[in-house]
């Protein structure tokens, strides 16, 4: 589109990226399921392989379906440029690997969802890489985590499973002042209700999985970058400053400016790692980009609702959800995410957690699925699922006690949620 900077956020949800098929003029977006494309001689594929012209060559780097969604993706979130990849952890991955190397670090809340604490733990230590968790809202406990081997800080916007919101200018301010980029995971917000680069992060990271594609179809994972961090500033980055090896001494940096994040993740991540997401789900993830502001408010809607029901429930201990009067996060919530805290909260039993086990049994609206962000109504008690892996102190500090159960509120009617959960509640002893 020609002016995509004065279109407002709805219109952009639909528009950005996409034009009618130059071929045929079909009016949505082709899911091009097509692995390779023809050049037009030797001299267009030979420029094509030198990134002297940017086209299509291969599916596991480009494809045009995928490429109207990485469009979009990065005009929501006010970046330069998106790498979509097969999930969220792919994105995670994908974000951190133009930064990171053996011996290096990353500095990362320990507000996270359960997958990304395993992840960090222990999956990235096989890279040589590590992870320091800390408590971001201990500014000085995050400074003192840096060292000269940190190459990036992490935390999610509003973190999973509680609903927490992090100080995202603060710890912006905190990975300027020592020279490193800021990545939020942006997933239980969406761009719609947080736009962590205008907060002053460098890259964001989503689970499209989640609100974005927005029913539960289909995996997919993005990487943007706001392309304002100077990959040249200090010596940190060589992948993206110096010449790269895996690309016959190609300086991303120098060659590609504001781009160099973006050229970087699809020349050698989707290249070499090749978590490349497919056109089919691009294409389901474009569906529901289309409708996302709707679904969106009505999530938080619902849970504004149903959290201020259930925080005077007599078998309720706590609500952690941030759109609460009462809760602690209530003006940060006000400040980072202005449109509302999400779809996503727990609740802590006082029958604990032998409460939980049967309140998660009793609900029947509510799936009980290792998921969030459907238009369904879904729940999971993270302690024995989604953070199982951790132990219960990590637990603890997650936000996954054993006598919290997860909620992601849907968009069905917030009276008949109440219903199914009042009789759960009952149900469960409380
Ligand atoms: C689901 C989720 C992930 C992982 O995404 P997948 O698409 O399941 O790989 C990462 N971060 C958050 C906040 C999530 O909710």
């Amino acid at each position: 589109m020609s002016d995509e900077h004065t279109y407002g956020f709805d219109t952009l949800a639909i528009h950005a990226g996409a034009r009618p098929d130059p071929a045929t003029g079909a009016r949505q977006t082709p899911i091009y399921q097509t692995t390779a494309y023809v050049f037009r001689d030797a001299d267009h594929a030979a420029a094509l392989f030198n990134l002297q012209e940017v086209g299509f060559i291969y599916s596991r780097l480009t494809n045009p379906t995928v490429a109207v969604l990485q469009e979009r993706m990065a005009t929501l979130e006010g970046g330069v440029g998106a790498v979509c990849c097969s999930s969220g952890h792919a994105a995670q991955i994908m974000a951190l690997f133009p930064l990171m190397g053996p011996g290096k670090n990353v500095v990362v809340s320990t507000r996270l969802y359960g997958g990304t604490v395993t992840q960090f733990s222990q999956t990235i230590k096989r890279f040589g890489w590590s992870a320091k968790f800390v408590d971001t809202d201990d500014l000085d406990a995050v400074k003192a985590a840096i060292d000269d081997d940190t190459r990036a800080l992490f935390c999610e916007s509003i973190a999973n499973p509680g609903g927490y919101v992090s100080d995202i200018p603060a710890l912006a301010e905190v990975a300027d002042g020592a020279g490193v980029p800021l990545i939020v995971d942006n997933t239980s917000a969406t761009p719609y209700l947080c736009r962590p680069i205008e907060h002053g992060a460098t890259l964001v990271v989503h689970s499209m999985t989640k609100f974005l594609t927005g029913n539960g179809t289909v995996t997919g994972g993005v990487v943007i970058d706001s392309g304002k961090f100077d990959w040249t500033a200090s010596d940190k980055f060589p992948s993206l400053s110096e010449p790269e090896p895996a690309y016959h001494g190609l300086k991303f940096a120098e060659t590609f400016g504001p781009l160099a994040f973006t050229f970087h993740g699809i020349a050698i991540g989707l290249r070499d790692l090749g978590m490349t997401l497919n056109p089919q789900a691009a294409h389901y993830t474009l569906m529901g980009i289309e409708t996302l502001s709707l679904r969106m408010d009505r999530h938080v809607q619902n849970a504004e609702k149903i959290a201020a029901w259930l925080e005077t429930h007599s078998a309720v201990e706590a609500v952690t959800y941030a759109g609460l009067p009462s809760s602690p996060y209530k003006d940060r919530a006000a400040k980072i995410c202005p449109k509302g805290a999400g779809g996503l909260f727990t609740v802590a039993l006082k029958g604990g957690y032998e409460a939980c086990m049967r309140f998660v049994d009793s609900l029947e609206i509510f799936s009980h699925v290792a998921n969030l962000g459907d238009t369904r109504s879904l729940v999971i008690h993270s302690a024995s699922t989604t953070h199982r892996q951790l132990t219960e102190e990590q637990q603890i500090a997650a936000g996954a006690a054993p006598n919290v159960v997860r909620l992601s509120i849907g968009i069905e009617d917030a009276d008949d949620l109440i219903a199914d959960l009042d009789k759960a509640l009952k149900a469960a002893g409380g």
